[in-house]
């Protein structure tokens, strides 16, 4: 009877953890999927002054500039 008891138990604590393993892998993903767009850094237009997020702005010769127009400005004004 005891034996049977701690047969389930130990069943249902193997569900249990096996369920919370899964969780905690889906969380950690969801979690990872949204640290890509949290981890957008503001950076400063040095043509305009405008901030703008870094994965939008343009590198031109080590620069960042919020857009194409602002980079061909920077070049035009340094040549
Ligand atoms: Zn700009």
């Amino acid at each position: 009877m005891l034996g049977k008891v701690l047969f389930w138990v130990l069943l249902g604590l193997l569900i249990f953890i096996f369920w919370q393993k899964k969780r905690v892998a889906q969380v950690k993903r969801e979690e990872s999927e949204r640290k890509v767009p949290e981890s957008k850094k503001m950076v400063q237009c040095p043509v305009c002054g405008v901030h703008f997020v870094e994965v939008d702005g343009v590198w031109v010769n080590g620069t960042m500039y919020c857009s194409h127009e602002c980079a061909e400005k920077a070049k035009g004004s340094t040549e």
